[in-house]
């Protein structure tokens, strides 16, 4: 099941294996939720132990020290540049994927010159993107969500249909955060390019994981995280085209750093680690993408021996090599996640929310609502081993099978023992 779109990383067929020193490792628990969040790589943590040990100088204090922290940014922001092949001048770094999306939508939306007042983004979309297109909602513009096919994937019909003249943006993610399905962004940017729209990309998902060179995208605005990629938490990136030039509005205002573009003192160690991670997919991500493909196929074909009738969301042909989102027919997904204490995955439906309405990503595609109700997500990673997958598929299918046997009455399956 691997690979037919043009974003996918091309791999020489020797690679291919595990990689890397050795795994951080969660006591006692087979770590699945690599879409959550990834373990640090221990190399990245490496990389970021001068920061804490010496080299702790603002970046933009003249005297030597300062220069000396600059010198660490210049060369992360390099190292993030190099794995997008983009300039460093392009690189705007932000606390993460979240702030890079609200600075790139919001941003565009203020700064436009022709005050454009429509934006297209996808129901499957991060609330991160959602979120903020529901706020310019509420301050005049007007927003087009469009559906999705049952893949998973965009029609590039409906969007040629929902673009408009006063169409300012398209925001549309590269891999989706639940089901792993990627949209055919070189495609949509190229209609996009054509038609004067600006084009967005939340690239938080795909970027261990696919070419996410803007070359091979074509996008104006891509925003990136760290903690998705083997990097700490609390930073990431956007990525501004600088020809043409996109125009935006910050969101925090200040010193003046990211070239007025987001202001605040640069977190140093979050930076380097973020260069770090970068510089390692850039080494290995194709790499990376085998040993996951290989570990998430051998994931379905254990759940399949045990459970004939499972159900996959989602296309299995233009997907994350690391993700598998699976159904178990009659079983409910949160009394099958009380059934696996020792497994790091999570279920399409949240069960925090108040209304328990389940995956708004998995009722995009037309899931019944059974199926809604019992997925479970699996997130491979760069350290995930054999043996946890077989781990992993003998734990789901005991628990599996424990509630075909029990069933939890569905209206109270949420928070009822069993
Ligand atoms: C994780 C994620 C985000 C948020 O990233 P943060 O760096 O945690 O703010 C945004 N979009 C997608 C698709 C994600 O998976």
């Amino acid at each position: 099941m691997t690979a037919g779109s043009a974003v996918e990383f091309a791999v020489p067929e020797a690679l291919g294996g595990g990689a890397g020193p050795t795994a951080p490792a969660v006591d006692g628990i087979v770590y699945l939720d690599h879409h959550a969040t990834t373990p640090c790589d221990p190399r990245v943590v490496e990389a970021m132990l001068p920061c804490f040990q010496g080299v702790f100088a603002n970046p933009a204090s003249p005297h030597a020290a300062g220069r000396r922290a600059d010198e660490l940014v210049q060369r992360a922001r390099q190292q993030v540049a190099d794995l997008l092949a983009c300039e460093p001048s392009e690189i705007v770094f932000t606390s993460g994927a979240s702030e890079a999306n609200n600075l790139a939508i919001k941003g565009a939306a203020e700064a436009d010159p022709q005050q454009r007042r429509h934006l297209i983004t996808a129901v499957t979309e991060h609330k991160a993107v959602l979120d903020v297109m529901a706020r310019l909602e509420g301050r005049g513009y007007e927003v087009t969500y469009l559906p999705v096919q049952a893949d998973g994937r965009l029609s590039l019909e409906r969007l040629r249909r929902a673009l408009r003249p006063d169409t300012l943006m398209l925001s549309l993610m590269l891999a989706n955060n639940e089901i792993g399905v990627l949209h055919p962004i070189p495609e949509i940017a190229a209609l996009c390019r054509r038609r004067g729209v600006l084009m967005h990309c939340d690239a938080a998902q795909a970027l261990a994981h696919v070419d996410c060179r803007i070359a091979t995208l074509d996008v104006d605005l891509l925003s990136i995280s760290a903690h998705k990629a083997y990097g700490p938490k609390g930073i990431g990136a956007l990525y501004v085209r600088r020809r043409p030039r996109v125009r935006l509005t910050p969101r925090i205002e200040g010193g003046g750093q990211e070239r007025g573009r987001r202001s605040g003192t640069l977190n140093v160690p979050g930076i380097v680690g973020f260069g770090a991670a970068c510089a390692l997919v850039a080494e290995q991500g194709p790499r990376d993408a085998i040993h996951c493909a290989d570990l998430r196929d051998l994931l379905l074909q254990r759940l399949r021996q045990g459970v004939p009738d499972l159900r996959v969301h989602g296309s299995l042909e233009h997907r994350l090599p690391n993700n598998l989102n699976v159904s178990f027919p009659g079983v409910d997904g949160q009394q099958l996640l009380r059934h696996l204490p020792h497994l790091a995955v999570s279920s399409g439906a949240a069960c925090s929310s108040p209304s328990h309405d389940g995956s708004y990503v998995l009722k995009a595609l037309a899931a019944p609502p059974e199926a809604v109700d019992g997925a479970l997500r699996c997130g491979v990673g760069r350290f995930s081993t054999h043996r946890e997958i077989e781990l992993a598929s003998d734990q789901i299918l005991a628990a599996v099978a424990h509630c075909r046997r029990h069933p939890a009455p569905a209206a109270a399956a949420c928070g009822a023992p069993c």
